[in-house]
């Protein structure tokens, strides 16, 4: 059986081109055309002789995932269907914001972790995405920016489906992949992972100091409240997020943002922007106000233009770095926690 040959590390690479007695410097070309370049058929290695590309193409296969669907918001916003080689489907968005290209991406197909205001907790995780899977979203994510807005993508944000510290050793992978020279070179300032909150990742992430950025989908900063929306904070609770979050900060030096969508008759009175501003004082944070974008499967709502406004202000007045983030690509079920494979359906 054929190896998929993005699966292995440069070092890898080089033992296997020592074994088939290929010259090292043949190995740096092929990762260099894997990587930097992109390529996905090993006939477009035009620099390796021919026989090379064909004892390649003998003994390894690249697995591309490939578009399926795309659609277009009023707004710019670009939402795309990728389909894997299993016939799995994620999705990914491409968001045209002041002046800035992001790309959110996923990570898993479907989520274990059953949030109540996400459309992809209504779906079952089916499995892991590999880190080659999440580097092909970021590199059509960039191409669909640059035939759409004349230039390539700023910003990376782990968003979209799934949680990204439970496919820790793929998504590090990629965000290795995405940062190195020998990779896409991007910088990892402009690579945000969200997590809704695994304590012992988040360390763990703080440990392998990798320069990305943090953000905590928090949503409700009192247990109880937070347990209902979001079952995982039964076990990962305020306390022991606190805790994490304050660890990153002190080994990264990066400053994690809080993203709390803001939700009619749920988490939006003067006491929870209270309760907010104390937990986003634990630690040295920033504050995303999310304007919620309603899902079929749930009954949420989003608080009123104003009542968003009030709870912004409440914050402000406490001192706290507050962003309101309108929200973008809702009328294509684009926007944060609408992503549930509904485009080819
Ligand atoms: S918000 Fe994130 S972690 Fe929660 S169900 Fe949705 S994709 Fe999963």
């Amino acid at each position: 059986m054929k190896k998929d040959i993005r699966k292995l590390t440069p070092e890898a690479l080089n033992a296997w081109a020592l074994e088939a007695g290929v010259p090292a410097y043949r190995a740096r070309q092929i990762y260099a055309w894997l990587w930097q370049k992109g390529a996905l058929e090993f006939a477009e290695m035009t620099d390796l002789p021919l026989a090379l590309r064909q004892q390649l193409a003998d003994a390894f296969e690249i697995k591309p995932i490939q578009i399926s669907a795309q659609q277009i918001s009023r707004d710019g916003t670009i939402k795309t269907a990728f389909r894997q080689h299993d016939g799995n489907q994620v999705e990914g968005v491409m968001i045209p914001s002041g002046g800035r290209n992001t790309a959110c991406v996923s990570s898993q197909v479907g989520c274990s972790l059953n949030c109540k205001f996400c459309a992809t907790g209504y779906l079952d995780r089916q499995r892991n995405l590999e880190a080659a899977e999440i580097v092909d979203q970021v590199r059509m994510l960039d191409q669909l920016a640059r035939e759409h807005t004349g230039k390539g993508l700023s910003n990376i944000v782990y968003m979209g489906m799934g949680e990204p510290l439970l496919n820790y050793q793929e998504v590090m992978r990629s965000v290795e992949l995405l940062t190195s020279p020998q990779g896409l070179g991007m910088s990892p300032q402009r690579i945000t992972i969200s997590t809704a909150g695994i304590a012992k990742m988040i360390k763990r992430l703080a440990d392998d100091n990798t320069g990305v950025q943090l953000a905590l989908s928090l949503h409700a900063a009192n247990d109880a409240a937070r347990t209902a929306l979001m079952p995982i904070n039964e076990s990962n609770g305020l306390d022991l997020l606190a805790e994490a979050m304050s660890y990153f900060y002190d080994k990264t030096g990066n400053r994690p943002t809080l993203e709390y969508t803001v939700m009619e008759g749920v988490n939006d009175t003067v006491k929870e922007m209270e309760e907010l501003a104390a937990f986003a004082r634990r630690f040295p944070s920033k504050i995303n106000l999310i304007e919620y974008n309603p899902i079929s499967m749930a009954d949420f709502r989003p608080s009123s233009h104003s009542g968003l406004q009030d709870f912004a202000q409440g914050l402000e007045r406490k001192r706290l770095i507050v962003n309101v983030r309108r929200s973008r690509g809702k009328d294509i079920d684009a926007a944060c926690g609408q992503l549930a494979n509904k485009l080819d359906k």
